[in-house]
């Protein structure tokens, strides 16, 4: 085998590795070698004295990510034993009996670049660091070993793909046979459908589970909006608890209509006149119905990431009071809003004071009830914070 290259870390920029967070930017390195993308590395201080072992690429700015805190072998049992540790956490958390769960999660699970999520017989792959692309092979392997009557897919996405130099998007079966999509996939009790191959994004947002079982007690009877709703995956729950009106809105006519179909299958009654899916800009939809003075008892107000970057904190912050403070205005007394960001950059502590901005200038006053967050199968490593990216407010107004 050939040695493995050490890179150095300028003096003092070795304390993040020391406290074991798991990235190392370029801006850290005495040195920026030209090695190929992906490659393994060992990460040593400015003394030389090993760090941590991981994957390297002189492309993007996150240069390299850490595999290992110790000089072992990155081979096919330590990756087994990653993918193995992580399926434990699954279990104990109850959901290896149910059929849809996030198995691997990136960092927070040791395999930094690296999504696993199993949609009833399918697993779904998504690769974002050229480095875990170098591992691919093998844990393909695993899954394989571990899955062996699972359809296993790739479909790799991401904008930060392309930071990586890898081609942008990959739709492929590593193995298995091809079934027929949508699947059907059961999620507390109530179906869904989800088409992992299909040419748009159409997965299911597997990490609101908890939080959608949640708004269930705060339904029955309820007028409710279900703001940027996607397939429904609030809205079918709201239903189902017995919801008096659900309003839901979205860009996406596809997954309005997708929302037809969710209501259908958990076999909702007269859906016709209990949603009206309303397809469009949800900054404009929520100004126009303020204007004509629409009230709601329950709001969920769960949008895409505003943030995607440092950068975009002030602009995203002010999307999210944004719509936030519109829903407050609309809100009866007594009303339920469950408010969300995905935006890692946006942390608890942020996103509190921003929801309290809108609600300043809502002039509504509100309590907190509950905070919420992803679903434990988005695990948050306590070493890596931005693994805690979704964060969630139930209020309810006085
Ligand atoms: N609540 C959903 C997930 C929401 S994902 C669930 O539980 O499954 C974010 C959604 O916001 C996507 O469906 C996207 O189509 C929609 N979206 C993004 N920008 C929008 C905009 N400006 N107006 C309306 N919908 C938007």
């Amino acid at each position: 085998m050939n040695p493995i290259p050490q890179i150095k870390l300028k003096p003092k920029k070795d304390r993040p590795l020391q406290l074991r967070h798991p990235w190392v930017f370029s801006g850290a390195l005495t040195a920026n070698p030209s090695i190929l993308p992906g490659s393994l590395v060992d990460f040593v201080n400015d003394k030389g004295n090993f760090l941590a072992r991981g994957y390297y690429n002189p492309n993007p700015s996150l240069a390299g990510r850490v595999l290992s805190w110790q000089k072992e072998e990155i081979d096919r049992p330590f990756l087994k034993q990653r993918i193995i540790k992580a399926q434990e956490l699954r279990k104990f958390l109850g959901l290896t009996s149910g059929d849809s769960f996030r198995l691997i999660s990136s960092e927070a699970d040791g395999l930094p670049g690296l999504i696993v999520e199993k949609f009833a017989s399918c697993l779904v792959v998504q690769v974002l660091s050229a480095g875990m692309n170098q591992l691919l092979p093998a844990i393909a392997e695993i899954l394989m070993e571990l899955y062996p009557d699972s359809l296993i897919i790739e479909r790799s996405e991401d904008a930060m793909r392309k930071k990586e130099g890898l081609t942008q998007s990959v739709s492929r079966v590593i193995s298995g046979e091809l079934i027929s999509f949508p699947i059907e996939i059961v999620e507390n009790g109530l179906k869904f459908l989800t088409d992992p191959m299909d040419g748009q994004k159409t997965g299911f947002y597997l990490d609101q589970r908890v939080n959608r079982q949640i708004i269930r007690q705060y339904a029955k009877g309820k007028r409710v909006l279900d703001c940027f709703s996607y397939t429904g995956g609030f809205s079918v729950n709201a239903a189902v608890a017995g919801a008096q009106s659900i309003t839901a809105v979205d860009q996406s006519e596809w997954a309005l209509n997708r929302l037809e179909e969710h209501c259908n299958l958990n076999g909702i009654k007269n859906t016709d006149s209990l949603i009206d899916g309303i397809c469009g800009d949800a900054f404009q939809i929520l100004r126009d119905m303020q204007t004509s003075n629409e009230k709601f008892d329950l709001i969920i107000m769960d949008p895409p990431k505003f943030i995607k970057n440092r950068s975009q904190v002030d602009r995203g912050s002010r999307g999210y009071k944004d719509v936030n403070r519109l829903a407050l205005q609309m809100l009866n007394p007594g009303g339920i809003l469950a408010t969300f960001s995905c935006s890692a950059h946006m942390t608890a502590d942020l996103f509190q004071k921003v929801i309290f901005g809108a609600a300043t200038d809502a002039l509504a006053d509100a309590h907190i009830l509950q905070y919420l967050n992803q679903a434990p199968d988005h695990p948050i490593l306590m070493t890596v914070p931005e693994s805690y990216y979704l964060n969630g407010l139930l209020l309810r107004k006085t």
